[in-house]
């Protein structure tokens, strides 16, 4: 009993210390990276300001499975909701390693995030682990502040792969944090980042910036294999692609890279070609609902809906769901009779049946994704199916994250008091890149 009593108060001692700065400075606002300061992907931040606190992200880690459940990072309030000095969640945008373990946080915290990340998240749940219904208590918009709790938290839209994405300016008490978030400058919003870098905000104490692409190698990259291309490289190469090929084109990419999706459809006009797009990208247009997404109404387009959500619509009974591409429906027949006007843009998993119905006969299979995924089994597997069926197979790819190049350009801008490494790999490399860096572990308090 006593050693259980013991333990237990060494528990709650831990507890206690875990969550109050060691040292809290009054007037300072206080920060601790619970992930991300050696990882790329679970980017969760508790700021904190006068006893009151603020969570950016909170995100899952990329190592996780689909099906693993890991646990909240430890922050008071964020898992019960007992506690107001947790004044809330902003999520910077809609990908899992950044929100992922949304669904843990108990319903009254307050959950801020773009009005359209919103909307694509709560679309994909039909299609997708990768898709949350979030009832946020309000909205980022673009270099609008808003108040949450004692912070006054500034949005700015950045260039991204995920869509409707925020880098943040967090102020209290004369203190100013800004966090990347993810972003890029070489995407179909780069304007945004040149926009980032002539409008900078002034005097901030600490950066909190994205590192995904400085790495461990012994000079820094300065834009190497994955962060060369640019969204519009890869317009152009996919539209020379379509020219130089007989027949379909299949180019396999995610329903939530918006960007990518409006670079596809921009390379068929090049090339003359019709963009026959899933029902699950159809559907995150339509309900984002922004004009500029080619969406079905759009000239040149059709949709294929492969068997995979034929089958969850079929057993959901939603067949309401089809009546947005009923206008625009094609079917495989007359995709291989049209194989040469037409470049699909699909998942992964349509590959199978298109190789069975003979869409791709003198066709080609592009990958427009992070090619990690390649290494993976289901990677390995469609290699080797379209290997078997004498399909080209070919990459074409721009990151969503800077060239280390664009970091220094806007490091360069900004110039923070400090810079410290988040969502990197090789935050001890940080110092070859930049001046004035604080490397902070997972799970320290600092102060701003
Ligand atoms: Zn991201």
């Amino acid at each position: 009993m006593v050693i259980a009593g013991l333990a237990s108060r060494l528990q709650c001692e831990v507890v206690l210390r875990a969550s109050v700065p060691a040292s809290p400075a009054e007037n300072r606002m206080n920060v601790r990276i619970h992930r991300g300061a050696h990882e790329i992907g679970g980017s969760c931040v508790e700021v904190e300001y006068r006893g009151g606190r603020l969570v950016l992200d909170v995100g899952k880690p990329l190592w996780a499975g689909w099906d693993e459940k890991v646990p909240l990072p430890a922050i008071r309030g964020l898992a019960d909701g007992l506690d107001p000095s947790l004044a809330g969640v902003i999520i910077s945008h809609p990908h899992l390693d950044h929100y992922g373990l949304i669904d843990q946080v108990d319903p009254t915290v307050p959950v801020y995030i773009g009005r359209e990340a919103a909307l694509l998240l709560d679309a994909a749940t039909f299609f997708s682990a990768a898709g949350t219904t979030l009832h946020p208590a309000g909205y980022l918009v673009h270099r609008v502040p808003i108040r949450i709790g004692a912070f006054t938290v500034t949005p700015y839209l950045a260039d991204h792969s995920g869509f409707d994405s925020y880098s943040l300016l967090v102020e209290a008490g004369g203190n100013r944090l800004f966090y990347t978030g993810d972003l890029r400058g070489h995407g179909r919003k780069s304007r945004l980042f040149d926009e980032l870098l002539a409008y900078t905000p002034k005097g901030v104490d600490a950066l909190l910036c994205e590192g995904t692409h400085i790495r461990g190698s012994a000079r820094p990259e300065v834009g190497g294999a994955d962060t060369g291309r640019s969204e519009a490289d890869v317009e152009h190469s996919l539209a020379e692609r379509m020219r130089g090929t007989a027949g379909a084109v299949a180019v396999l990419s995610s329903a939530q890279n918006i960007d990518r999706l409006v670079t596809v459809y921009r390379a068929c006009l090049r090339a003359g070609r019709t963009l026959v797009t899933d029902l699950y990208t159809a559907s995150l247009a339509d309900a984002i609902g922004r004009e500029t997404i080619p969406k079905p109404e759009f000239p040149s387009y059709r949709a294929y809906v492969p068997n995979r959500q034929r089958v969850l619509v079929r057993e959901s009974g939603q067949f309401h769901r089809i009546d947005l591409v009923r206008s625009c429906r094609v079917f495989p027949e007359w995709l291989a009779d049209h194989a040469g006007e037409v470049t699909l843009l699909q998942p992964a998993s349509t590959v199978p049946e298109l190789l069975r119905t003979g869409v791709l006969v003198n066709g080609a299979v592009v990958w427009s994704m992070w090619p990690g995924y390649l290494r993976q089994r289901s990677g390995e597997r469609l290699q080797q199916e379209l290997k078997a069926a004498s399909v080209p197979f070919v990459l074409d790819h721009a990151s969503g994250h800077a060239s280390v190049a664009d970091l220094r350009r806007l490091v360069d801008a900004l110039s923070p008091r400090s810079v410290v490494p988040i969502h990197t790999e090789a935050a001890d490399r940080y110092h070859n890149v930049f001046g004035n860096v604080t490397l902070r572990d997972d799970g320290e308090w600092w102060t701003v």
